[in-house]
């Protein structure tokens, strides 16, 4: 068995040597750009919550699972990976074993005779291979050739995929005849338990070349596997858990990360800061986070699938946003090093080109229009079972165009203008912010300077809840059913700006910064504790974003403050509503900030209100194609998201359309107009926000 033992070792040598070389290119590459010490030191912070995920996400593969059969299918060949790691070191302690006394009888100290470890590779084994034909089955049903652009595999390289399966099935089949001919021999540690190999064995002939040759295949298929890996998507085994423990919790949404230079978040009062920094407009700028995203995509295309940018036939796929970075990081992958390195190799003006190609732009990595089509919806991060963070790499993009390029659609300009001129994006006069108050029968009080003492919540209304007719009814009711519970609130009304929400998804940093430190001297100078918002894009700024900046407050959206006073009886639906409703998920709201109960508990508590979902709701809620700073953009290409949306909700034949954020209520009523005028949808249909729903089930007709 000598020649055996040499073998194996020789070419284990020889595979990690490679594997290694491969990894530390890998490392180096990802450590070109500037630092990202805050997920480190988050990590450090939450250690026991990056524990949890790990368990949760990484090892319960809670994420894929959502995906049943796929995730089925995946939860057991990467258990497989684990479990039989244990085979691994019986098979290099079969050929040790043997090289030193002549027989390969080798078992693991301690558990190693165990039938119940026997069962367990065995089982998983099977299992494993099991896996394989289920991801055989949907890789050919759901194949690009197919579905074409509907494959949620369009775009990934599917070679690799299909090589990647052959080499897992040649581990598994040389699995069962090493372990079949070491129980043929009487070397398999296990009397019982291996349920497979052992009845192999009484099948296999006892010949120990077989054993032998058999336990040299085993080991070569798992060397040559390992360089695949580290050489392909497949590097994700190894990336991925690191990827999950440097995302930013809970999820990667809510708040758009600080923008940082060099690792520091960026001070707009620096006279040193070089304002050619700002965002990322090489590949070079890319933090290693982001080279962790590039090599974690096992480009499932899941998060294409739920684009509603891609799914209705705009250019952005979230898929390919990740690939074409990573593919681009790898083509000047030698220049960029030499290049952080101090190095001259890239004198060569191709060379040149290439390292300094945008990343945006008609030539760059990016299409502009891939770039603009986002919506920042989220449904691309909440899919992704890796942790992939798109809006992080999409915002720090537009930052670099708005910013450093002053590139940007142009009709997102008028909004930018109205933001700096009149603290809101229509342009219309701060006054305007209170008139609403005037068209209600009962008392608002507006701050003045200070909240008033008996004031529980400060009422944030937004600019849309003050300024837009549609949005203003949804404000009404909220004001309305706050007094009837006895709520005591007050309003800033002029006081109050946008809260920069849009300027910052548009990339416009700046402008944001601006905004939200007046509204944060504004709130602190009031003394304001607690805010409840209609804008589920307000609400998540001041509760999730405004902290960057040091304005702590305890926020609410208007639907979990009106559940509770329903649930409290505070609130009372009595008038029955008898229309079938659906309601459409904000995915500022849902997505970003996980309120899916409490508008549906409103709805619920309402009587005679029919609730029907459409198919895509909660977590893969479709967007209505306003966030991202969208709303103030022309939607060119493709089939228009709103209407998208509403194709969908006319699938329940509903009386009414509900929802719970200002923006989506203007995008659907868009959309549903539209469908009125062409004869597609009832003359009857329109959009409510839940709290219109509320009030006119609360107050009694007279
Ligand atoms: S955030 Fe939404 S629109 Fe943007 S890439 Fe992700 S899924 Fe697509
Ligand atoms: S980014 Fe995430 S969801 Fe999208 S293809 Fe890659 S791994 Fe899959």
């Amino acid at each position: 068995m000598l020649w055996v033992a040499i073998i194996g070792l020789v070419m284990t040598v020889v595979a990690v040597a490679v594997a290694g070389r491969r990894a530390l290119f890998l490392f180096k590459l990802a450590t070109v750009g500037p630092p990202a010490p805050e997920r480190i030191q988050y990590a450090k912070d939450n250690a026991g919550a990056e524990i949890k995920t790990q368990l949760v996400e990484v090892l319960g593969q809670k994420k894929l699972l959502k995906w049943t059969p796929s995730g089925v299918a995946h939860f057991f060949v990467m258990w497989a990976f684990f479990i039989l790691l244990t085979v691994y070191i019986e098979a290099y302690g079969a050929i040790i074993q043997g090289a030193i006394t002549g027989r390969p009888n080798f078992h693991i100290p301690l558990i190693g005779q165990w039938p119940v470890l026997g069962f367990l590779q065995d089982f998983i084994a099977v299992a494993c291979l099991l896996g394989l034909v289920a991801f055989a089955v949907i890789r050919l049903r759901e194949s690009p050739a197919k579905l074409g652009r509907g494959s949620r595999f369009s775009g990934s390289h599917l070679g690799g995929a299909w090589l990647v399966l052959f080499m897992i099935f040649n581990i598994i089949w040389t699995l069962f005849l090493a372990r079949g001919a070491a129980a043929a021999n009487g070397n398999l540690p296990y009397s019982s338990g291996a349920f497979v190999s052992i009845p192999l064995g009484q099948v296999l002939p006892a010949s120990g070349l077989l054993e032998e040759i058999a336990l040299l295949l085993h080991i070569g298929f798992m060397l040559v596997f390992l360089i695949i890996v580290v050489n392909s998507k497949h590097l994700h085994i190894f990336t991925a858990p690191l990827n999950v423990l440097f995302s930013r919790r809970p999820d990667g949404m809510g708040a758009v990360p600080e923008m940082r230079v060099d690792g520091k978040p960026v001070d707009f009062e620096d006279e040193d800061l070089d304002p050619e920094r700002l965002g990322r407009g090489k590949i070079g700028d890319t933090t290693w986070k982001g080279f962790l995203d590039f090599y974690s995509c096992t480009e499932c295309g899941r998060c294409q699938s739920q684009c509603p940018a891609w799914n209705t036939d705009k250019p952005l796929s979230p898929k390919m946003l990740i690939l074409d970075q990573r593919d681009h990081a790898f083509a000047v992958a030698p220049y960029l090093m030499a290049a952080a390195n101090g190095g001259n190799g890239h004198e060569d003006t191709d060379v040149l080109a290439l390292l300094n190609k945008p990343l945006v732009g008609e030539e760059g990595v990016i299409h502009p229009d891939v770039l603009w089509s986002c919506t920042n919806c989220g449904a691309c991060v909440e899919q992704c079972p890796v942790d992939i963070e798109h809006i992080d790499h999409i915002i720090d993009m537009r930052r670099y165009q708005v910013m450093v390029e002053s590139s940007f659609p142009s009709e997102a300009g008028v909004m930018v203008k109205n933001l700096e001129n009149k603290g809101n994006p229509w342009g219309m006069s701060e006054m305007k912010r209170a008139d609403w108050i005037a068209e209600l029968d009962f008392e608002v009080e507006l701050v003045e300077e200070k909240m008033p003492e008996d004031a529980e919540y400060l009422f944030w209304v937004g600019c849309a809840g003050a300024l837009e007719d549609r949005a203003k009814k949804t404000t009404k009711a909220v004001a309305e059913l706050l007094h009837i519970a006895g709520v005591k609130f007050a309003v800033l009304g002029p006081m109050e700006a946008c809260t920069g929400d849009p300027a910052r998804r548009l990339g416009m940093e700046y402008l944001f910064n601006m905004l939200a430190q007046q509204n944060i001297e504004t709130l602190n100078e009031a003394g304001v504790k607690k805010i409840v918002a209609t804008c589920p894009h307000c609400f998540n700024t001041l509760a999730n974003e405004y902290p960057q900046l040091g304005g702590m407050f305890e926020v609410v959206h208007h639907t979990q403050l009106l559940a509770k006073l329903v649930d409290e009886g505070k609130l009372t639906p009595i008038t029955p509503i008898e229309e079938k409703i659906t309601y459409h998920d904000p995915c500022f709201l849902g997505r970003h900030n996980k309120v899916y109960s409490q508008p549906r508990d409103i709805m619920s508590k309402v009587p005679g209100v029919q609730t029907q979902e459409m198919h895509r709701h909660k977590d893969r809620g479709f967007c209505c194609g306003a966030g991202g700073a969208r709303m103030w953009m022309e939607e060119r290409i493709g089939k228009r998201i709103n209407t998208e949306r509403v194709d969908e909700a006319l699938t329940t034949d509903p009386d009414t359309v509900s929802t719970a954020c200002p923006f989506c209520m203007v995008m659907l009523g868009d959309a549903i107009n539209e469908k009125k005028n062409s004869g597609e949808a009832k003359e009857s249909l329109e959009v409510v926000d839940v709290a219109q729903l509320l009030i006119k089930s609360v107050k009694t007709p007279v």
